[in-house]
């Protein structure tokens, strides 16, 4: 978001908050609600890496993979659910998170949001894609290997809780890790794994894995925590790229001392970077620098921004300038 439009990265991380509280300004509340907006492809991913994380529940406590009969009606009952709840815009009255859980058929649709319709071939290529994911999770050999490992040994993220599991200290910034799933194997290696949910055909090139992918970066950082934080050997660690769309796929990375300092220049630079537009760059401080640093761009996306409305929508007279 940083590098695609500094203007829409400014609305959701800065202008929106507070933005939950009746008190909050006005535009701080019409920002707060715009950036919950997701899209069809984010709507499949997150869907997908819910119900993963009850499968894995499921497994732990049966002891056995549960069948692909069960998983799609359960999918089917969530993607039918939360498709109603967008599209009667009960997120409007709804809370997200109640008594510290979250309502995990919430959603709000960007479509809905801003009354345009879905062309049923979509929903039913994203229904489709959903119970494509889960068969490939199902029939995946790494979920069978993980099934013959000790659930005591598995960290599944906890999405009802909506909270990141992992937080940590890095040169006096706090990040946050929000690893899928973690587990030690019987041969004692620390396997770190993140689901995926676009074809390899499809993806977007720069998020392909590979050398330069931004899968190896993201799950370097998760390596990163796991040898510098947890203190578990470098040889142990395995980073493994699931695939769910094709069928499960895995594509294994390794981290050695060099990548290790790779991913420590990866984390430094970022936190600079995201740093260059705060006042001072103070980040405990944190508050974003005024206008200049946050302009309108001009690249095609702006018309399924979340932000549109608020941005460049010349019918609305409360648009910001
Ligand atoms: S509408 Fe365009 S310029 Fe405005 S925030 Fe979105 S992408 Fe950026």
């Amino acid at each position: 978001m940083f590098d695609s439009c500094l203007r829409r990265y400014y609305f959701h991380y800065y202008l929106s908050w507070g933005g939950w509280e009746r008190q909050a300004p006005r535009i701080a509340r019409e920002a707060f609600r715009l950036k919950r907006l997701i899209s069809l492809p984010l709507w499949r991913g997150q869907l997908v890496h819910y119900i993963t994380t009850k499968v894995l529940a499921s497994m732990r406590a049966k002891g056995r993979i549960p069948s692909f009969e069960d998983v799609s009606r359960y999918t089917l009952e969530r993607f039918e659910t939360q498709l109603e709840f967008s599209s009667s815009k009960r997120y409007l009255t709804e809370p997200k998170k109640k008594g510290g859980r979250l309502n995990i058929d919430w959603l709000a649709l960007f479509e809905h949001e801003y009354d345009r319709p879905i062309p049923p071939e979509k929903l039913q290529k994203t229904k489709d894609e959903c119970l494509t994911a889960m068969k490939g999770l199902l029939e995946s050999d790494i979920l069978a290997a993980i099934a013959e490992t000790d659930p005591d040994g598995w960290a599944i993220e906890n999405i009802d809780l909506a909270e990141f599991a992992q937080v940590f200290d890095f040169d006096g910034a706090k990040v946050f890790a929000k690893t899928d799933f973690m587990y030690r194997d019987s041969d004692g290696s620390f396997n770190i794994v993140d689901w995926k949910t676009f074809s390899a055909k499809n993806r977007p090139q720069e998020s392909a894995g590979g050398q330069d992918g931004k899968a190896r970066v993201q799950l370097g950082v998760y390596g990163y925590y796991a040898a510098s934080i947890l203190g578990e050997p470098l040889e142990r660690i395995r980073l493994l790229e699931v695939n769910l769309l094709d069928g499960g796929a895995t594509i294994r990375y390794s981290i050695s001392n060099e990548n290790l300092e790779e991913f420590y220049r990866h984390i430094r630079g970022g936190i600079d970077k995201l740093s260059s537009v705060l006042i001072n760059s103070d980040i405990s401080r944190n508050e974003a620098a005024l206008s200049d640093l946050f302009p309108k761009i001009d690249n095609g996306l702006c018309r399924y921004c979340n932000f549109y409305r608020i941005c460049r929508d010349e019918n609305n007279p409360d648009r910001l300038p």
